[in-house]
C-alpha cells in the first residue's frame, strides 16, 4: 500500500491519519515536537528539527506523496522534500497562506473583497496606514499568527505605539476593523482532475481569539452561502490547488469579505464527521491520492464545540449525552488555549 507523508503532528496530523488509515494508506509523521498527537495513530513518526537534512530526506524517500497539517513549516526544508516526491497542497498555495499580506494580494487581484489593509513596517508607515484605514482596526503579524496571536487591536491612534511594540519589530499589516454580521467558512475540496466540492458554509464564532463553535447550516441567505461557495472554487482552481482548504469569510450586509485561507484541514470544518458521508478528513487523503473526490452532501445540522484547556473536563458531562460524538486529541497537559479536544452535536 502507498503512504502518505503528513508534516506535522497535531490533531489535524492525528485525524488525518485516522482517515488514511481507514482508506488503507499509511501515514509517516514528521514533527519537530515530542510526543505529538499524531504519534498514537501514524505507522511511523519522525522526530527531528525541520533543518535536519538528512531526516527529511529519509522521510520523503518514505514516502509516496507529502502533505502538511500547519502552514508554518520553513521554506528550505520544502524545497528539499519536493526534489524528492510531489507535495500536496502546492508551494505557492501554502506561500501565498503564510504571509497576510501576499494572501490579501492574492485575494484582491482575483477580485475578491477583504478589510481595507496596509503594510506596516515601523510607526511612520502605521501612522500612515491609520491616516488611510481609519480606527478602529487590528495590527497583525504578516507571518505566523494563529488563534489570534500576534494581534493588537487598535481602538483610537493613541493605541499605535503600544500596538507596534506588540508586533516585536515583525512586518505586520493593519486591517480596518470589520462591523460584521457573522462570521462563515466554507472548507472546500480540489481533486488531482481539476474537480471542486465544498461543503455547506459554516457559521463560526470565536472567543478570546480562538474558534469556540462552529454551526452548519450557517445562518445566512442561501444567495450568500452560495456567494461563500463560488469564492472558495475560484480561490481554489486560482491556485491550482489539490487537497482541502478552509476559506474564513466575514459576512457584512454589503457582501462577503475573505479574512484568510488556510491550505489544509480546518478546525471550522471538523463538524464534517457528524454531518456528512465523507469528512474532510478523508476528502482530503482522497484529494491527495489521486483518488476521486467523495460525498460531501450535509445530512445533518451540527454545531461543532471545542474544548480548550479545562473544558476537558466536561467530558464525562458529554459522554452521556445524545446524539453527540467526541473526539479527543490525547494531549497530556491541558494548557489554557490550548485545544485539546471537540464535541460534534447532532442537532
Ligand atoms: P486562525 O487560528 O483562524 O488562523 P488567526 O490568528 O490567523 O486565526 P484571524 O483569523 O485573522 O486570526 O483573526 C481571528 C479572529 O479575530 C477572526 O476570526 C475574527 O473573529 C477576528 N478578526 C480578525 N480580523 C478582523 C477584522 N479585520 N475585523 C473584525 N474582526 C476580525
Ligand atoms: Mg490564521
Ligand atoms: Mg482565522
Amino acid at each position: 500500500g502507498a503512504t502518505i507523508g503528513i508534516l506535522g503532528g497535531g490533531q489535524l496530523g492525528r485525524m488525518l491519519s485516522v482517515a488514511a488509515a481507514r482508506l488503507g494508506f499509511r501515514t509517516h509523521v514528521f514533527e519537530p515536537g515530542a510526543e505529538p498527537p499524531a504519534g498514537h495513530v501514524a505507522h511511523r513518526v519522525t522526530t527531528a528539527p525541520y533543518d535536519d537534512e538528512a531526516a527529511l530526506r529519509a522521510f520523503a524517500e518514505s514516502v509516496d506523496v507529502v502533505t502538511y497539517e500547519f502552514e508554518n513549516i520553513p521554506t528550505e526544508a520544502l524545497d528539499l522534500i519536493e526534489t524528492i516526491r510531489p507535495i500536496h497542497p502546492n508551494r505557492r498555495a501554502l506561500a501565498i497562506s503564510q504571509d497576510r499580506i501576499r494572501e490579501k494580494s492574492f485575494l484582491n487581484d482575483l477580485g475578491l473583497a477583504t478589510a481595507p489593509w496596509a503594510e506596516v513596517t515601523d510607526r511612520a508607515s502605521l501612522d500612515e496606514a491609520i491616516a488611510l484605514i481609519g480606527t478602529p482596526g487590528i495590527l497583525k503579524t504578516t507571518r505566523l499568527g494563529y488563534d489570534g496571536k500576534g494581534q493588537a487591536r487598535i481602538m483610537s491612534p493613541s493605541d499605535a505605539p503600544e500596538a507596534l511594540a506588540a508586533m516585536a519589530g515583525a512586518t505586520a499589516v493593519l486591517e480596518g476593523f470589520v462591523d460584521f454580521s457573522c462570521e462563515i467558512s466554507v472548507i472546500a475540496a480540489r481533486g488531482l482532475d481539476g474537480s471542486v466540492a465544498c461543503y455547506d458554509p459554516g457559521q463560526n464564532v470565536h472567543r478570546n481569539g480562538i474558534l469556540h463553535t462552529t454551526t452548519v447550516p450557517a445562518q445566512i441567505p442561501a444567495a450568500r452561502a452560495s456567494d461563500a461557495v463560488l469564492i472558495a472554487g475560484r480561490i481554489l482552481n486560482a491556485l491550482d490547488y489539490v487537497g482541502v482548504m478552509g476559506v474564513e469569510l466575514f459576512v457584512t450586509p454589503e457582501g462577503l469579505l475573505v479574512n484568510e485561507i488556510a491550505p489544509r484541514v480546518h478546525n471550522s470544518g471538523h463538524w464534517t464527521q457528524a454531518g456528512c458521508t465523507v469528512d474532510q478528513f478523508e476528502q482530503h487523503i482522497r484529494a491527495i491520492a489521486g483518488w476521486p473526490l467523495g460525498d460531501g452532501a450535509r445530512y445533518a445540522d451540527v454545531e461543532m464545540l471545542n474544548l480548550i484547556g479545562d473544558d476537558i473536563g466536561k467530558v464525562p458531562d458529554y459522554a452521556r449525552q445524545p446524539r453527540t460524538q467526541i473526539h479527543l486529541y490525547g494531549k497530556a497537559v491541558a494548557k489554557p488555549g490550548r485545544k485539546m479536544g471537540h464535541v460534534n452535536r447532532v442537532l
